[in-house]
C-alpha cells in the first residue's frame, strides 16, 4: 500500500452527479482505476484515524468523488479499533436480499449529504442480510460477500450510490422515526 497522499474532493448535495448511474469499470483495471481505488482507500481509512481532515466514514463510492463508475470501499472497524470488515468492490451485484428488515437506531449519514441538510433524519429500512458478488480489489478476483445486519446496512448504502440513490430517498417524509412492527433497529 501506497503513502502517497491524494486530493479528495467530495460531492455533496445538491449536485446531480449524485444521482447519475455508475458504469461498469472494464477489467482488468487501468492504472487511472487503481488510483481511484488507491484514494478511496487513503481517504475512508484516514478518515477514521485521529486528527483527519476527513469526516469520519465507513464507506465511500467513486460517485462521491464524481466518478460515476461502479466500485466502492467499505472501512469497518469495531470499538477496539479491530477492522471488522475491508473490501473494494467493482462492479457488484446483488445475488438476494431478505425480506427481513433491519434500520440503525440513529439513522443514516452520508459524506454526500452534509450534516446541515435538511430532512436527513429517520429510519432507513434495509435487508437485515444481502448476498453480493463482484471484483475484489484486494483479492484481484470475483467475490461473494454474504453480510448481515451492520455491514449489510453499510454495502446497501453504497450500493444505492452506484444507482444514483441516496439514503434520504428511503427516509418515509411524514413519519421518519415510525417503526414499523417487523423492523428490527441495531
Ligand atoms: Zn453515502
Amino acid at each position: 500500500m501506497s503513502n502517497k497522499k491524494y486530493v479528495v474532493n467530495i460531492v455533496e448535495l445538491p449536485n446531480k452527479v449524485l444521482r447519475e448511474k455508475s458504469k461498469d469499470v472494464p477489467l482488468p483495471l487501468s492504472q487511472e482505476d487503481i488510483e481511484l481505488a488507491e484514494k478511496m482507500i487513503y481517504h475512508v481509512e484516514d478518515s477514521v484515524k485521529p486528527n483527519s481532515i476527513f469526516r469520519p466514514a465507513v464507506g465511500v463510492a467513486a460517485i462521491q468523488y464524481g466518478i460515476p463508475k461502479k466500485m466502492f470501499y467499505i472501512y469497518i472497524k469495531d470499538r477496539n479499533d479491530q477492522v471488522l470488515f475491508r473490501e473494494l468492490l467493482i462492479n457488484p451485484k446483488i445475488i438476494s436480499k431478505s425480506e427481513s428488515k433491519v434500520a440503525l437506531k440513529s439513522g443514516e449519514g452520508c459524506l454526500s449529504v452534509d450534516e446541515d441538510y435538511p430532512n436527513q433524519d429517520g429510519f432507513i429500512k434495509r435487508s437485515s442480510r444481502i448476498i453480493v458478488e463482484g471484483y475484489s480489489y484486494f483479492e484481484k478476483k470475483i467475490v461473494r460477500h454474504d453480510q448481515s445486519n451492520y455491514v449489510a446496512i453499510v454495502f446497501q448504502h453504497e450500493l444505492d450510490h452506484l444507482e444514483g440513490k441516496l439514503f434520504i430517498d428511503h427516509i418515509d417524509k411524514k413519519d421518519p422515526w415510525k417503526k414499523p412492527i417487523d423492523l428490527h433497529l441495531i
